[in-house]
């Protein structure tokens, strides 16, 4: 208790500098993101831990419970294999699904980096979901950056159509800046997204409903370094994203659409795979 108290200041003093101006424009503003992480929801506290709820017995039960379910489960994919947990945003395994996997999700896209780090991920074999903002799918050229992201099969998620800090805006201005940006994505891809995270990691009651509404499974992350001062370089970005003390089973990684999160990608993949985790499908995350 004594921490959480400690930290809701730290997070309200970044909340208040977040993002008035908007946008994904640099670290500064996916910093306040991070710290939303800490801030969101009905109870601060478990999304706060997330990271330290990682070793919980709960996945284990499942695994046992649903041990009987099957193989042929694993061979159709249009099966659910995973799913969100709402509190913490872990992905949870459902039946016989390898419990030792993490989701990689790339924020703030298709900026500069995107279509690059798809092919990265491609080629690497690793599904992922794109969160994608509408203020960078005004033009011809980004509208086919998006295209292509989504023919190479990744999942196109909901981030708002310009990074609103959604517990500042009015409720017909979230209705706009997550239903607009749905509409438009489904123009380009031929498909709605699925999935939806708020900028900042912050929600109201209103944008929940909204998004489950809209048939999008909302989810936050586990942890996220590539916009924290010490991490904006390949090299302690690579080192932290494979060894965090968050990373834990069903880890949901937040990545963004950055020049150093690009270049240490193809190492940060691979450290993962080092360790033995594998990659959730988002196609095979159970929907709402
Ligand atoms: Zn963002």
């Amino acid at each position: 208790m004594k921490k959480r108290n400690w930290l809701l200041p730290v997070c309200a003093a970044f909340l208040l500098g977040a993002c008035s101006d908007e946008t994904a424009q640099e670290p500064e503003d996916t910093a306040q993101e991070q710290s939303a992480q800490t801030d969101v929801e009905d109870d601060v506290a478990s999304e706060q831990s997330a990271s330290e709820q990682s070793d919980q017995p709960d996945i284990e039960e499942q695994e046992n419970a649903e041990e009987e379910l099957g193989e042929q489960d694993a061979e159709q994919s249009a099966e659910p294999r995973y799913r969100i947990n709402p509190q913490n945003s872990q992905v949870e395994p459902i039946g016989d699904a390898n419990e030792q996997a993490v989701l990689i999700t790339i924020d703030d896209a298709p900026d500069t980096y995107s279509l690059e780090m798809a092919k990265t991920l491609k080629e690497l074999d690793v599904p992922a979901i794109f969160f994608v903002n509408g203020h960078f799918l005004d033009t011809d050229e980004e509208q086919q950056t998006l295209s292509e992201i989504h023919d190479m099969g990744f999942a196109i998620g909901n981030h708002t159509n310009t990074h609103v800090n959604l517990k500042q805006s009015t409720e017909s201005v979230q209705q706009d800046e997550i239903v607009s940006l749905n509409e438009h994505v489904e123009a380009i891809t031929g498909e709605e997204p699925k999935f939806f995270r708020a900028p900042f990691g912050v929600n109201t009651e209103f944008s929940k409903a909204l998004a489950e509404e809209q048939g999008m499974v909302r989810m936050n992350w586990t942890y996220g370094y590539d916009f924290m001062e010490g991490y904006m370089e390949p090299e302690a970005l690579t080192e932290i994203m494979i060894n965090a003390p968050e990373l834990n089973n069903g880890g949901n990684l937040l990545m963004h659409d950055r020049e150093w999160t690009n270049e240490a990608l193809p190492q940060i993949i691979e450290g993962l795979r080092d360790k033995g985790y594998e990659f959730v499908d988002p196609d095979e995350i159970e929907g709402i």
